[in-house]
């Protein structure tokens, strides 16, 4: 097939030619899919995209008027893409349900344990000559209380390395995983955890339902100074609210990979030029806040999955009019 890849960087040119052989054309776009660059996918049978494309209905229109067949995302999440729309034009969306649910488990615990024991803040004193250890008390992991929110593939995965670690692992899910169950780990209502946790974890899907799922009603259930991390999608957190439980101390740790408006930052060099959303920059003056932009999947092994699992869409969509990576449609 013809394949317009949106949002590439250099790795997604790496893997995918070292993975495509001479399968597929591959076409490498550097702009984001929107409607003001969607008439870039001329001449193309699918296109590829990644997080931050938003691939609404008036984008959908547009791409089926030019021919295009299938939605590739290079992604586990599928929230970007009307999905329902793309099918009822008859366009095949694909993605990449699982790539290394490792990369992102392994990266959350370190989030966890980097906050606690203030390895950023303590990486950057120690450049200066500043060696004293005030103000970077940690706690021992063992025997906390851990909340995760979702025990899908991730999820399980972060449970497993949290139990490694003596922790009392306890989790809401509207459908339990039984094997974590069977590890010991306690399914209560999501009310329950937000009560019950020194450490919170989102590993669920964003879906219209779970919008700003961290909002005040839920942060004023949690206990004081709690840890929340975040590496699934930003807008389960209501980033407003989030603000004013750091200043009143409600929110004794945040780590975030993801933020609900990374659309107009993430994965790019701003560092010459003025961040001019003021909610992320209060963000960035808390010591107790840390912030990555959505590099939690970023190892070799997940690049290497991603290529292979999208090529395999492709082909399979190219050959069978189906695709067995195809998201619900809701
Ligand atoms: P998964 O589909 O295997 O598991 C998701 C789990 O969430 C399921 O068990 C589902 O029942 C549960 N769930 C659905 N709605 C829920 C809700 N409202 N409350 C609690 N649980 C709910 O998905 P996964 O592979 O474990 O990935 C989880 C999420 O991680 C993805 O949806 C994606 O948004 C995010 N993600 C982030 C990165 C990153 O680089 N930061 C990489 C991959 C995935």
């Amino acid at each position: 097939m013809n394949v317009a890849f949106f949002s590439t960087k250099s790795y997604d040119r790496s893997s995918f030619t070292a993975a495509n052989g001479e399968r597929h054309r591959l076409r490498f776009l550097e702009p984001h899919l929107t409607a003001e660059t969607v008439s870039l996918a001329r001449g193309s049978d699918a296109v590829c995209v990644f997080v931050n494309d938003v691939v609404h209905a008036g984008v959908i229109a547009e791409l089926s008027a030019l021919g295009v067949r299938f939605i590739a995302l290079r992604c586990a999440g599928f929230n970007n893409v009307d999905v329902a729309e793309a099918n009822r034009l008859g366009i095949g969306v694909g993605r990449v349900p699982a790539y290394s649910p490792y990369a992102v488990a392994e990266y959350t615990v370190a989030l966890m344990l980097t906050l606690n024991r203030q390895i950023h803040r303590a990486y950057n004193r120690v450049r200066e000559g500043n060696f004293s250890l005030e103000g970077l008390t940690g706690f021992d992991f063992h025997g906390r209380t851990v909340g995760l929110i979702g025990t899908g593939k991730i999820g399980a995965i972060t449970a497993k390395i949290l139990l490694g670690l003596g922790c009392r692992v306890i989790a809401y899910d509207p459908f339990p995983n039984q094997e974590c169950a069977a590890l010991g780990v306690a399914f209560v209502p999501l009310e329950e955890l937000f009560g019950a946790c020194d450490v919170i974890s989102l590993h669920c899907p964003l879906t219209p339902e779970n919008h700003h799922l961290i909002s005040d009603p839920a942060l004023a259930k949690m206990r004081d100074g709690v840890m929340i991390i975040n590496t699934s999608r930003g807008a389960l957190i209501d980033t407003r609210a989030v603000i004013e439980a750091l200043k009143s101390g409600r929110v004794g740790y945040l780590a975030l990979d993801v933020y609900e408006e990374e659309g107009e930052l993430f994965f790019e060099n701003l560092s010459d030029t003025i961040i001019a959303d003021d909610i992320f920059s209060r963000l960035l003056t808390f010591p107790n806040v840390l912030i990555t932009g959505h590099q939690a999947f970023f190892t070799r092994n997940a690049l290497d999955n991603i290529a292979a699992t999208t090529l395999a869409n492709l082909t399979e969509f190219e050959t069978t009019g189906r695709c067995v990576n195809a998201p619900p449609a809701k």
